[in-house]
């Protein structure tokens, strides 16, 4: 850092120096959250926010472009190599973005489509009516059965076999078990459609085969960036070469305008993290570490949404324990625990105060921490809800987070004096 900031704007250099400190002092667990690196924020803070090259790579409408066009077609080169992917866009600003191009280049308004509900663990992107894609499209939401709490793949099939849809859309915000691509991609033959695959939260474990990958069996795949991938925040989508040129247009000029050429290039560096053994170590780290930490929850009593986790991250159900999601992400946040209040499938609470939480593990394991820290928190987070609004007990919690939290540096050529 060249300390310009603190001398041109020290009002926003206080407000940047105050989160760093918050990220390094809290624990982190919102599943979508992720650390990355110094050499990907050092990409994103660069010159090449200042360049525009609308079009792609040796195909501009702008001059200048000799360099950016290397650093998209490095990002383009190796998301291929780290996805076995035959077709890239890198240039999606998030995943919203992502998925919303995916559905313009292959969907007319209207037109019938299925998505994961929102309320059973889907994205707002997959046919939620808050949003363009309910908005735009004719989506129906499928869901998680009632008694496993796992994809209710005899519904989809039924749904698909119904009404026929052009596209069926599969992927999660909110969902701790592995996704059967194989059988989706069957449900979807039988009833004559494409497959969108939206892994913005699972990206990092599928690239270290920690989770199964959707690229065989998809035709279109979307994700973000940012989550457990690590790096800039920013979206990507690949696709089959027969629709490359479909999905381009959607996504520049149909969509966007200038792409993010700083982000992509922070992506460029975030896809050679991925490339590396010690990124697999740590994707299977994570998985290590939201077991341990499922395990321990449940063994103080709280109950997992379908019993524990496969991936990154899990729902915790406090109806038994009477309290809310709202309240029990508010007084985790008090004590430096930082989760989301999220909606259990058939829950009875609306959205806005929720019966569960979500807690995901990616950050922390990219602090360092390993299944005797995942217990440790298991513990505060025990003590934490079984006691609400405890002054002394969360003093004593919030003691313990701040010496969990210093033993497992982060940012510290971020922190000025
Ligand atoms: C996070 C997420 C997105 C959206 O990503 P943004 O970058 O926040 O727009 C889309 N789909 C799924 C499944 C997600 O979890």
């Amino acid at each position: 850092m060249s300390g310009k900031l603190k001398e041109v704007d020290p009002e926003v250099a206080e407000i940047l120096q105050a989160e760093v400190r918050r990220e390094i002092g809290e624990i982190e667990l919102i599943a979508s959250e992720n650390f990355s690196s110094l050499a990907v924020l050092e990409a994103q803070g660069s010159v090449l926010t200042n360049k525009y090259a609308e079009g792609y790579p040796y195909r501009r409408y702008y001059e200048g472009c000799r360099y950016i066009d290397q650093v998209e077609q490095l990002a383009i080169d190796r998301a291929q190599a780290l996805f076995g992917a035959e077709h890239v866009n890198v240039q999606p600003h998030s995943g919203s973005q992502a998925d919303l191009e995916v559905y313009t280049a292959i969907l007319k308004p209207g037109d019938t489509a299925l998505g994961m509900s929102l309320a059973h663990g889907g994205h707002l992107t997959h046919g939620s009516p808050v949003n363009f894609s309910g908005q735009t499209y004719n989506f129906i939401p499928y869901g998680v059965d009632r008694r496993t709490e796992r994809l209710d793949l005899d519904q989809l099939r039924e749904l698909a076999l119904r009404h026929r849809p052009k596209l069926i859309v599969v992927g999660a915000s909110a969902y701790p078990r592995i996704i059967d691509f194989p059988a989706i991609r069957s449900i979807a033959d039988e009833a004559g459609c494409y497959v969108l695959a939206d892994i913005a939260h699972i990206a990092g474990l599928v690239v270290a085969g920690v989770h199964p990958s959707p690229i065989p069996y998809c035709e279109f795949v979307t994700t973000t960036t940012h989550k457990t991938l690590r790096g800039p925040r920013g979206g990507m989508i690949l696709c089959r070469k027969e629709f490359a040129r479909t999905i381009d247009k959607a996504v520049f000029p149909g969509m966007q305008g200038g792409p993010l050429m700083h982000i992509i290039a922070a992506k460029a560096v975030c896809f050679h993290e991925a490339l590396s053994p010690e990124f697999k170590a740590y994707q299977q780290q994570i998985v290590t570490n939201a077991k341990a930490l499922a395990e321990a929850l449940s063994g103080y009593g709280f109950r997992l949404v379908s019993g524990g986790t496969d991936n990154h991250l899990m729902l915790v159900d406090l109806t038994l324990k009477e309290i809310t999601g709202k309240v029990a992400a508010q007084s985790l946040a008090e004590c430096g625990i930082i989760a989301n209040k999220n909606e259990i499938p058939f829950d009875k609470q609306s959205p806005m105060i929720t019966s569960g939480i979500r807690l995901g593990t990616p950050a922390a394991t990219t602090r360092g921490m390993k299944e005797p820290e995942m217990k440790l928190i298991a513990e505060l987070i025990s003590q934490a809800l079984h006691n609400i609004d405890h002054t002394a007990v969360y003093n004593e919690i919030k003691q313990e987070v701040k010496k969990l939290s210093a033993g497992f540096p982060l940012y510290p050529e971020l922190l000025s004096n």
